[in-house]
């Protein structure tokens, strides 16, 4: 599966463009509750919809079939998520399902896991929801950022909020890594003239 071609530099412009709207710089962590509020998006923990031990009866039967999830009631989006998910975890995920919201792709598909409702999504929209979801978290301008204050993924991980997979990721992916190693090579060829 591959993204739509300008997809990634779209996704880019567009965290940048989200940040700008939310009063924030380029380098700022986002935080994907004001986020939500800022389209008008409510985020409810499923533990305020039915039981915790039903959630937890859930994760027994299958671990990680719920993440989270939105709705659509009387032309409100919810996002709800799952309590038992670390709030790194749980930043993902809103920032995931934010993004369908965002892309506008369909919420109406649903399957059951265990007699509870769930959206399904088609395959490329997810890897754009995912997508899209990390380059808002952790735009490639941040990365540089960060990455020029010597900060490793897993430090930028507890430094934005974000899991140590989703920085270990958006470094690798985004080019950041390379430009890092070029950039250390330029500086010892200029400590070596010198
Ligand atoms: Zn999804």
């Amino acid at each position: 599966m591959t993204l739509p071609r300008g997809f990634k530099a779209k996704a880019e412009r567009e965290a940048l463009r989200l940040r700008n709207e939310l009063g924030l710089r380029d380098t700022d962590a986002l935080k994907v509750e004001a986020l939500a509020e800022h389209l008008g998006v409510k985020v409810v923990s499923a533990d305020r919809l039915i039981d915790r031990t039903r959630l937890e009866d859930l994760e027994r039967v299958q671990a990680y079939a719920f993440s989270a999830a939105t709705f659509q009631i009387n032309n409100q989006s919810y996002v709800v998520t799952n309590p038992l998910r670390a709030p790194e975890r749980q930043t993902s995920d809103v920032a995931h399902e934010l993004s369908h919201i965002m892309l506008g792709h369909d919420l109406t598909e649903v399957r059951e896991v265990n007699g509870m409702p769930f959206r399904t999504c088609r395959p490329d929209e997810e890897e754009q929801a995912t997508a899209f979801g990390g380059t808002i978290l952790l735009p490639r301008t941040l990365l540089l950022d960060a990455a020029r204050r010597k900060l490793n993924p897993e430090q930028i991980a507890a430094q934005y909020g974000v899991t140590d997979e989703m920085a270990r990721f958006r470094y690798n992916t985004t080019g950041v890594a390379k430009q890092q190693v070029r950039g250390s090579r330029t500086t010892n060829t200029w400590g070596a003239k010198a």
